[in-house]
């Protein structure tokens, strides 16, 4: 059985889900919207639209955006997209040939490094640290990949609550990075699903985007964390150029971004619905996160090491060397526990000993017996 196997059968605490904490849903609010929508806009909520959404809409997503702290440039549009996830595919195939490079946080997202391989592409792992990618070694990795003969075409990075660490790039470093773009002439694609609902308010960060000053940072954005993921709704801002490649994609692909969900999004966004989930998606996950932290503190064998997450939904734990969790996993399964094994997350195979942890999705009870199972069976491994 593959892992993706494994993990589709009923698990009693699943921590492998990407899915978001149920608790922040607004199920009664949305289900008003929906009415509301379907009534007010009569036949346009239930027509195709433009393919990259209707104007309205945008401007609305846009105007939410700039409010919270975005800074877009002349160069920019803003346009939606059927998800996140297909907001990296489309940006994929616009702007990497096979062979090219692009630069990946070491660990990052599943999903990116899977697209990656989809558009025969190559990653370019860099490590991180609790201050996000190591911009240092980026350079130098770069100019080795060149002087190789290969195009480095750009960066990907989810700078803020990255997924799986949920580390927060420092701002030093994100100005060095996108000094180093300009310099080498890189697309800098920035992931943004978590920057609205960061926990810890010490940090301040800004968005790669608003430190663009040439157009060539690719931001994505997602309802899914910040109102629903069953919307299947997202949003890109781009050069131009970009956008346009991504809006013939969408037109054959899908048409139009789900309509209903256009309109959701707009009405949420204008109704406070949107901010209501955000504030408590931070409060919820907080609390959970620092149950969590408690409880890895208290079941892990000594010598594990984690990541404190400063937003998300997802933990990063090192167990030690000896235990591999891709192979400890049917173990965890066999007592009703799930997570996703850390070589998923790291392009070059590292990663045996990690695993990534869902912390917001179990109540807080399975959250502390799943830690304290997989604690447990990992103890039994290294004896
Ligand atoms: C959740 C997530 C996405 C997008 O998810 P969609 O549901 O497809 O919008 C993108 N990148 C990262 C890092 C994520 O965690």
């Amino acid at each position: 059985m593959d892992i993706y196997e494994m993990l589709n059968t009923d698990i009693k605490i699943n921590m492998a889900f990407g899915y978001p904490g149920s608790e922040p849903l607004q199920h009664k609010k949305i289900s008003k919207i929906l009415h509301e929508s379907i009534i007010n806009e009569g036949e346009a909520a239930l027509q195709y639209t433009p393919a990259t959404g209707l104007s309205y809409v945008r401007k609305t997503i846009k105007d939410y955006l700039i409010n919270k702290g975005i800074v877009m440039n002349e160069y920019d549009e803003l346009i939606l997209t059927p998800g996140g996830m297909s907001s990296i595919y489309y940006t994929f195939f616009s702007i990497l040939n096979p062979k090219d490079y692009i630069v990946v946080e070491s660990p990052t997202f599943t999903g990116a490094l899977d697209a990656i391989k989809f558009v025969k592409a190559k990653p370019l792992p860099i490590d991180i640290d609790e201050d996000g990618l190591k911009v240092d070694n980026l350079e130098y990795n770069i100019k080795k990949a060149i002087n190789d003969g290969n195009k480095v075409k750009a960066i990907y990075t989810n700078p803020t609550a990255h997924n799986p660490t949920g580390v927060i790039m420092s701002d030093d470093r994100r100005k060095q990075l996108i000094e180093i773009a300009n310099k080498y002439d890189i697309l800098v694609i920035e992931d943004d699903p978590y920057g609205f609902f960061v926990f810890d308010t010490d940090k301040r960060f800004t968005s790669l985007k608003t430190l663009d000053s040439e157009g060539r940072v690719i931001y994505m954005g997602t309802f899914s964390k910040i109102l629903a993921p069953g919307l299947r709704l997202g949003y890109i801002i781009a050069n131009k150029i970009i956008t346009d490649a991504i809006e013939s994609m969408i037109t054959i692909t899908a048409i139009n971004p789900s309509t209903l969900s256009q309109y959701i999004a707009m009405y949420a966004i204008k109704e406070g619905v949107v901010d209501e989930t955000i504030e408590n998606a931070r409060k919820v996950y907080r609390k959970k996160r620092d149950v969590l932290i408690e409880s890895l503190e208290e079941y892990m064998p000594s010598g594990s090491e984690w990541y404190k997450p400063k937003g998300g939904l997802f933990a990063f734990v090192y167990l030690p060397k000896e235990v591999d969790t891709t192979e400890m996993l049917p173990k965890a399964i066999e007592r009703g526990v799930a997570y996703v094994p850390g070589r998923n997350f790291f392009a070059d195979g590292s990663g045996s000993n990690a695993m990534r942890v869902n912390f917001s999705y179990p109540s807080i009870d399975k959250l502390k017996e799943g830690i304290k199972i997989i604690g447990e069976t990992a103890k039994e491994i290294i004896k």
